[in-house]
């Protein structure tokens, strides 16, 4: 799963206030030292149909700027850091020839030290990973865990979608980092234009088969500037159906639990000890190093985000001057707030007594008033540590979001 997905949903920058570093301020979450880092890689074969991520499509001859540039922005660590997590997201980090791949890890390996037990993550696509030499790369470099961009093991959708792989890759794609890479995790999309129950039933079942530790499974958005943004507009396009979607995200709801892969945040289901410890920082509230074109991180209160741009990211770097393209000092409620709002994605809900300890506010004191008109309609309930999205509320929890971001 992308950086920008396991953050989806959280701008508060409209309400944000700027606050001063007090010393008292070191103790909550958002001020102590980062166990986590994101590193973007913008690098795709193609750019599919409904993606907006960072990335460049056809520069391959960007590769080496790229990592020069890289070395230079980590170069602001000053020292060497020892993380618990490591991802590398992207853009596609899988797309990288293998000897730009290697060099892309050992250069990562001398700025990060992932802590023994740590999770050293990446994102692939299938087709990068018929390649030996690619895959032989990871292992040696200690990568324990492969995010796969299957998304469909239909061949019509995956056309539709604009992948580049079919649905007999993905299975030779597993196979190949089987005996090698422990945690193997698919990501799958619903609701895809033209998609029934029965194939998006079929697709559960086909990634069931292939036994992977982790799935992630998303509903499709059609985002501004893409293709489909292009298509609907224009009416060559349809939507599925809102019905249709939460259907398809009850059935994944029901299915993947009673098969062994137990739902643990909105998009995301693990059999037990195999949850991505990494998009956890982001659930949490922590703070985490990022790197990269579009990379957003999370220190000190404030988040920064590398310019979108590659090429601008790539140049501002080459010049010496700041690669940031927005930066944000959340205010210590707005920190609060959205601790609370990503907290919430976790199928245990939110901890009152961690909120307190870590954000410094009382959960009543960030809306009483919506916590229990949310409880009424039976999108909230209480547990005894604080409050989780019933499983309607799971189905509506972008409104519930929209609530919560404006609750006195
Ligand atoms: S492979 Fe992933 S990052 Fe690249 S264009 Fe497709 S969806 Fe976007």
């Amino acid at each position: 799963m992308s950086q920008s997905r396991a953050l989806a949903d959280t701008a508060l920058h409209s309400q944000s206030r700027v606050e001063s570093v007090s010393d008292e301020a070191g103790r909550l979450a958002a001020f102590r030292p980062p166990r986590s880092a994101y590193i973007h890689v913008p690098f795709c074969r193609q750019r599919c149909e409904y993606c907006d991520f960072t990335l460049v499509v056809g520069r391959e001859g960007l590769v080496q700027r790229y990592l020069a540039a890289l070395e230079r922005q980590l170069a602001s660590l000053r020292t060497p850091v020892e993380v618990e997590t490591l991802f590398l997201g992207g853009g596609t980090p899988s797309h990288l020839q293998a000897g730009d791949l290697a060099q892309l890890l050992s250069l990562l390996r001398h700025w990060f030290r992932v802590a023994p037990g740590g999770e050293l993550s990446v994102e692939a696509n299938p087709l990068d990973l018929l390649d030996d030499a690619r895959v032989r790369v990871l292992v040696d470099a200690g990568v324990n865990r492969i995010s796969l961009g299957a998304q469909s093991f239909v061949d019509s959708e995956l056309t539709l979608l604009g992948r580049d792989h079919r649905e007999e890759d993905i299975a030779r794609a597993v196979e190949q980092v089987r005996g090698g890479i422990p945690n193997l995790s698919l990501d799958l999309i619903f609701g895809v234009p033209g998609q029934t129950l029965g194939t998006w039933r079929r697709n559960l079942e086909r990634a069931l088969e292939l036994q992977p530790r982790h799935l992630s499974t998303y509903g499709l958005t059609i985002e501004k500037g893409t293709r489909f943004y292009s298509l609907r507009n224009a009416g060559r396009l349809s939507a599925a159906p809102e019905e249709l979607e939460a259907q398809m995200y009850e059935l994944a709801m029901d299915l993947l639990p009673a098969r062994g892969l137990l739902q643990y945040e909105l998009s995301n289901f693990a059999e037990p000890g195999w949850d991505c410890r990494h998009n956890h920082t982001y659930w949490a509230g922590q703070t985490y190093h990022g790197f990269g074109p579009g990379a957003a991180r999370y220190l000190q209160g404030t988040r920064e985000v590398g310019h979108r741009s590659t090429t601008t990211w790539l140049k501002r770097i080459e010049s010496g001057e700041d690669p940031i393209g927005f930066r944000e000092t959340l205010s210590a409620e707005d920190r609060a707030r959205e601790a609370v709002i990503l907290g919430l994605r976790r199928v245990p809900g939110i901890n009152r007594s961690e909120i307190q300890h870590d954000h410094g506010w009382d959960l009543d004191e960030l809306g009483r008033e919506t916590w229990s008109q949310l409880k009424t309609r039976g999108l909230v309930e209480t547990t005894s540590t604080g409050y989780r999205l019933t499983r309607m509320g799971r189905l509506l929890a972008d409104s519930v979001t929209v609530e919560l971001v404006g609750s006195e």
